[in-house]
């Protein structure tokens, strides 16, 4: 038998505590941090979940809305999408069948997040953000996919402040298989200094990631995956700081407490 995180926490995920909501009276200016999760993979059921109720760590799960009612086993299916928000992560979309929206006509773009919108919505789920498959975006897909979101992420490895800050173009850095819990710890640093938003764009979350890679195992899909390790690592890095010095928050949230930087 094979042990997961939630064995090791000896929980039933459906019960654990939920992430609260951050309230605007919490934002005094503060540096942010987000942790954007993009797929809808199953390991993050197990091996990320518990973490964010364990350490009360708000999150978004970006969801592609084909694949929670496929049978691929690698990818959650509604009702793991469901617990995950009720458990008070964030489930943002993620496009229908996980397309590279640059390469579509308008139509085939609109249908990607409407269709996706849809299919959250049917359960329940307000879907506030979307983050763009393989972050591929353009001027184009911005001014169709904005009538859709309140926000959307994309990639450019960099954090977001006043003076580069678009709700529809939200930056964020890319855990890689070999990013370790002081590399995140680096970028959360210097958003504390810069009193930036930083959102942290992650994938697969594997016991393994490099081993995996090595052994050429199932589990490794991609260079982007992480471990439950770094998500533990970095989240209690994260508590440690305070949350007058640095609050997280998921995308959504962040996007309203930062509002006055739109000016
Ligand atoms: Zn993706």
């Amino acid at each position: 038998m094979v042990f997961t995180t939630a064995d090791a926490l000896h929980v039933n995920i459906e019960f654990l505590p939920r992430v609260p909501a951050v309230t605007k009276e919490q934002y005094n200016g503060q540096a942010l941090v987000t942790f954007s999760y993009d797929d809808g993979y199953m390991n993050w059921y197990s091996k990320a979940l518990p973490y964010h109720s364990k350490y009360a760590m708000p999150g978004t799960f970006n969801i592609n809305g084909s694949r929670i009612y496929g049978d691929d086993p690698h990818f959650m299916k509604a009702s793991h999408v469901w617990v995950a928000d009720s458990l008070g992560i964030e489930i943002g979309a993620h496009t229908q069948d996980h397309k590279a929206l640059t390469t579509l006509t308008d139509e085939d773009i609109i249908y990607q997040v409407a269709t996706n919108i849809a299919v959250l919505e049917d359960l329940g789920i307000p879907v506030h953000t979307l983050a763009a498959s393989y972050s591929d975006y353009d001027e184009r897909v911005y001014s169709i996919v904005s009538d859709y979101f309140e926000g959307v992420r994309v990639y450019d490895g960099v954090t977001n402040q006043a003076h580069n800050y678009d709700r529809y173009w939200l930056k964020a850095k890319a855990v890689k298989n070999y990013t370790t819990v002081e590399d995140i710890q680096g970028w959360i640093d210097e958003a504390i200094q810069e009193r930036s938003w930083l959102i942290i764009m992650l994938h697969n979350v594997v016991d393994d990631p490099i081993e995996g890679c090595a052994n050429g195992a199932d589990e490794c899909d991609e260079l982007y995956d992480t471990s439950p390790q770094v998500l533990e690592g970095v989240m209690q890095y994260i508590n440690a700081q305070g949350k007058d010095t640095l609050l997280p928050v998921n995308t959504y949230e962040g996007i309203q407490l930062v509002e006055a930087w739109e000016q």
